[in-house]
């Protein structure tokens, strides 16, 4: 993936002190997924070029996301070799990093001036299109082209694919560029490559404190960025609050950067969600239901909000396949003593769940024919009755973004449907009506606009435990 930025403010080669890059050289340097390269096309006094070169290598990309089940090509053939997205920005950050923290010791003086700026970023994935490319860009001064890029040159009739060639022109100074580029170009992406943690609140604020508290569309933007509901509410608090105590940036940082933005499965961030609403139910006696190989249960037995863990499953290859994850054989006593596993199906009464705190069904009820579901709830709510019932399953609206898969098509070859936000929603609050339960949900993985989020989870309260 490419980006291209054009000063044409005389002498334009002053972009080479601002960008701690020698127009003269090109530099290289390992960003983790791949290789990242800054040359100079064009180094007149009239007009200078910085391009920006990403070569990512997709192969130890999938590599190092470890515990992936996909069967599918996708890790291997996809568009993040070409199509700029959070990929770019560890880039920049990584090599722009003392520019965009505004700091140049050859001439400070250029550190505020606005530039007359030409970007260039040849593949964007644009999700929202044009309009939320103008949307982004132009509040912040920029004149903003695009064009759509046709999905196969030989096949004009298929029509335009979702990427946009994006031209950005206007005058501003390289620090606020690259800061915009920095966190618009993921926001644009509307994917998430890499792991959003709770230091992300502190990147964004840092590259996007004054400008982004004042643009029209920084709630979309915050949302965007950082995914996740509660990150984003705790950001636009901090920018509301006016709150922005680190506006330094040193390169170790962005070293360090590109190490921590490591890919973050969506397994990974399903587990990661129930475990945070099993700890906000207050834990205790917690069964994992349909716990297949027990990775949600090597989680849950390690936490001390947990007193006693019991994982249920249908399938006694899985549960072997559990045991040896969890080494049940080597285990201390006492951890042994906290878990039992056992075989038994969702759609029969079971006593071993009567005295449950906490139920987990998490990518379950799709595998349940739908006709046995209302069985399904009467042995859960009806007999068992946990405080809390934690459930997830896939939100089939958001598999248009599967290049893989068409709209009407199941991702897993054993899930009886899919549903969408509004048929799960319609079931979980029929059962909670029926049973007594309060209903709250919430998104697991990037939370599309258009499509809402790959995953979809709903956590049941018992009505008199419901504050
Ligand atoms: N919860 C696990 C596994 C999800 S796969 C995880 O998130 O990784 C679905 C699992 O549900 C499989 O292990 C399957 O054996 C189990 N399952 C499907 N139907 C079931 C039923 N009726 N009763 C119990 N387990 C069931």
């Amino acid at each position: 993936m490419l980006i291209s930025i054009t000063s044409t403010t005389p002498d334009a080669t002053d972009l080479g002190y601002l960008l701690h890059k020698h127009p003269d050289r090109v530099r290289s340097v390992d960003v983790g997924f791949g290789k990242a390269h800054v040359f100079y096309p064009e180094a007149t006094p009239d007009r200078c070029t910085a391009t920006l070169l990403v070569e990512v290598d997709p192969i130890s990309l999938s590599r190092r996301r470890k515990g992936s089940q996909t069967q599918s090509l996708e890790p291997y053939v996809n568009d993040r070799p070409y199509a700029a997205s959070s990929m770019l920005s560890v880039a920049l950050g990584r090599l722009f990093g003392s520019a965009m923290a505004g700091s140049c010791e050859a001439r400070p003086e250029l550190v505020d001036t606005a530039l007359d700026l030409e970007i260039e970023v040849p593949v964007v994935a644009a999700t929202g299109g044009e309009e939320v490319l103008r949307r982004l860009f132009e509040p912040l001064g920029y004149e903003v082209g695009c064009s759509a890029l046709v999905l196969d040159d030989q096949f004009p009739d298929w029509g335009d694919s979702r990427y946009l060639a994006v031209h950005l022109s206007g005058s501003v100074p390289i620090q606020s560029a690259l800061q915009h580029l920095f966190v618009l170009l993921p926001v644009l992406d509307g994917r998430k490559h890499y792991w959003v943690g709770p230091d992300e609140i502190d990147k964004l604020l840092r590259r996007g404190g004054d400008w982004l508290r004042s643009h029209p569309d920084h709630e979309f933007i915050t949302r965007r960025y950082l995914r996740f509901g509660g990150l984003a509410r705790e950001a636009l608090a901090r920018l509301s609050d006016g709150i922005d105590d680190s506006d330094r940036v040193d390169e170790a940082q962005d070293v360090a950067e590109a190490e921590v933005e490591r890919p973050l499965s969506l397994n990974e961030q399903r587990t990661l969600a129930v475990l945070a609403a099993v700890e906000r139910a207050g834990g205790g006696r917690v069964a994992d239901l349909g716990c297949g190989e027990g990775r949600l249960l090597q989680r849950l037995l390690d936490q001390s909000f947990v007193s006693a863990l019991l994982g249920i499953d249908v399938s006694i290859g899985a549960l072997e396949r559990a045991e040896r994850r969890l080494r049940l054989g080597q285990m201390s006593e006492r951890r042994r003593d906290k878990l039992e596993l056992a075989q038994g199906a969702l759609t029969y009464a079971d006593d071993r769940l009567v005295g449950v705190d906490v139920a987990t069904v998490v990518e379950v009820i799709e595998h349940i024919d739908p006709e046995r579901l209302d069985v399904f709830a009467r042995v859960l709510f009806g007999r068992s009755a946990p405080a809390t019932v934690i459930v997830t399953t896939p939100n089939s609206e958001y598999n248009v973004h599967f290049e893989r898969l068409t709209p009407s098509r199941l991702r897993h070859g054993d899930h009886r449907f899919e549903w969408t936000r509004s048929e799960f929603q319609n079931w979980a609050v029929e059962v909670s009506e029926q049973y007594g339960y309060s209903a709250d949900f919430l998104a697991i993985g990037p939370d599309d606009p258009e499509t809402g989020p790959p995953t979809q989870m709903v956590v049941f309260r018992r009505a008199e435990m419901a504050l």
